[in-house]
């Protein structure tokens, strides 16, 4: 087996209801590094690779999907970037042939070089789309690929074209960096012609890779959201960042190892770490968790005030 989960969850989604992720690449293989990456700051690679065959990669999610209560997606979103798995295409085709209803959370940077045709089958097609400045986009993505903000586009426009239902767009919103009114103007001229499913304005709520990354407050995403609307009509557009999550579904036969599976791709907070363990019948969650936190299979940070459990140094195996 690789040495990181290939399926985990059920996650509440805000766009997708229960999402069942899986994981085609290794932990932290993205194309960019984000200063707001919620993985920590990654090392950007841009070649893509078969890093676990097909097979494997359904098994794993057929099997995480018996034991769930409710899947509405099986999510190929990674601890990083989907689409640096050469087999994507692959995986998508053979998990819509079992049924599920298939989602690509990438950040769409390979959609330029082929991938938004190998994606094409899935039921969504994400990409992050942040800014029209090529400066400001460097400084937020600092990318290994594509080349440009220009060949971004490229790859959006084709994501568009060639899934079903058009390309679910996600803008990412820092603080002081791309969140006025000029920028959503013109940010919704830009997206003019692409042909979007709906755009998503996100902000990181969960601790970033700069520590000097903020969120920009609600008002500032309705405000942007409401001037994208007004350019791209019949698009919905919503602001997602401060809507109320659900906690995981956790496996039930052994919640501590699914918590920990999930927190090593998907922060939580402190509190939705103890609702997932008190939803699968943990009689004292907070000891549950004060124990894990001890022995460091879990850690805590706290970051602008608020506490989130993310993964430990240590793995369950190892702790006997
Ligand atoms: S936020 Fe997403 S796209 Fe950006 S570096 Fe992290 S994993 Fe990659």
């Amino acid at each position: 087996m690789p040495g990181w989960p290939l399926a985990f969850g059920p996650v509440y989604s805000r766009r997708l209801g229960w999402s069942l992720g899986v994981n085609p690449v290794p932990p932290k293989a993205c194309t960019w590094r984000c200063v707001y990456c919620y993985l920590g700051c990654v090392e950007p690679v841009a070649v893509r690779r078969v890093w676990v065959e097909t097979g494997r990669v359904v098994e794993a999610v057929v099997e995480a999907a018996s034991r769930a209560r409710r899947v509405d997606y099986a999510t190929l979103i990674g601890v990083g970037e989907p689409t640096l798995a050469a087999n994507i295409g692959e995986i998508v085709e053979a998990l819509k042939g079992l049924g599920f209803r298939v989602a690509v959370f990438s950040n769409g940077s390979l959609y330029s070089r082929g991938v938004a045709f190998e994606v094409a089958e899935a039921d969504y097609v994400k990409a992050t789309v942040t800014t029209w400045d090529e400066e400001t986009w460097r400084m937020l993505h600092r990318p290994a690929a594509p080349g440009s903000l220009e060949e971004h586009l490229e790859g959006v426009y084709a994501a568009g074209r060639e899934a079903r239902s058009g390309v679910h767009v996600e803008v990412m919103l820092v603080k002081g960096v791309n969140d006025s009114p000029f920028d959503a103007e013109m940010l919704g001229d830009m997206l003019r012609g692409v042909r979007l499913a709906a755009v998503y304005v996100n902000a990181p709520t969960s601790p970033p890779c700069e520590p000097w990354v903020e969120p920009p407050p609600p008002e500032t995403l309705a405000r942007f959201a409401s001037i994208l609307s007004s350019k791209l009509p019949g698009v919905p557009v919503e602001p997602i960042a401060y809507r109320p999550r659900r906690p995981p579904q956790l496996d039930p036969r052994n919640p501590l190892q699914s918590l920990a599976e999930i927190v090593s791709t998907h922060i939580l907070t402190r509190e939705e770490a103890l609702e997932a363990l008190r939803g699968v019948g943990v009689e004292d969650p907070e000891g549950v968790l004060r124990e894990a936190l001890g022995e460091g299979l879990l850690r805590e940070e706290v970051i602008h005030g608020k506490a989130y459990i993310v993964a430990g140094g240590k793995s369950l195996e190892a702790s006997g």
